[in-house]
């Protein structure tokens, strides 16, 4: 994900040299928001199927589990200074997707927290897991830049 600390890349992509991450950003496009894993309780078996009920679909053994076990929450959510995790918690309360992002059921928009500008993200410093763990130059990235070759900078 954008920053000037990500590690060099590792080949190019169909046409598209992969230098630096600088003006790209589009691997933020499809996340709506920081994807934080937040603190969850252990659910009941009871309460685990009626979540399924209220989604209209059948969770995998390992999802069960998660739900079963719960969560701590990861450390740069709990890092997250008070005034973004309100504001944060508050923008994913009332998130819609946009509408540009309806055609696949995976993308949900670009990041709240994507500059669109600069390409670079607002709170690098305390964004979440998903993204640190996100290498310049893998996969996916060059996946998404072939994706969003038209919007990269
Ligand atoms: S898609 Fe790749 S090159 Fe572009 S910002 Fe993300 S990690 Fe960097
Ligand atoms: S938190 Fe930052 S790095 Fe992560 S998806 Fe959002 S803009 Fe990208």
């Amino acid at each position: 994900m954008p920053s000037e600390n990500n590690p060099p890349p590792k080949e190019s992509a169909g046409g598209l040299p992969v230098v630096e991450c600088a003006n790209c950003g589009v691997c933020c496009f499809h996340m709506g928001y920081p994807a934080y894993i937040m603190p969850r309780d252990p659910m009941t078996v009871d309460e685990i199927n009626a979540l399924e009920q209220q989604k209209g679909k059948k969770f995998s053994a390992k999802r069960r589990e998660e739900l079963q076990a719960g969560h701590p929450g990861e450390s740069h959510w709990h890092n997250l200074p008070d005034d973004l995790k309100l504001e944060l918690e508050a923008y994913i309360a009332g998130y819609e997707k946009p509408e540009y992002g309806q055609s696949l059921d995976t993308f949900d928009g670009p990041c709240i927290w994507l500059d669109m500008e600069t390409r670079m993200c607002k709170h690098h410093t305390v964004r979440p897991n998903v993204c640190r763990d996100f290498e310049t130059g893998c996969s996916e990235c060059l996946d998404w830049r072939r994706t969003y070759a038209d919007k990269i900078n």
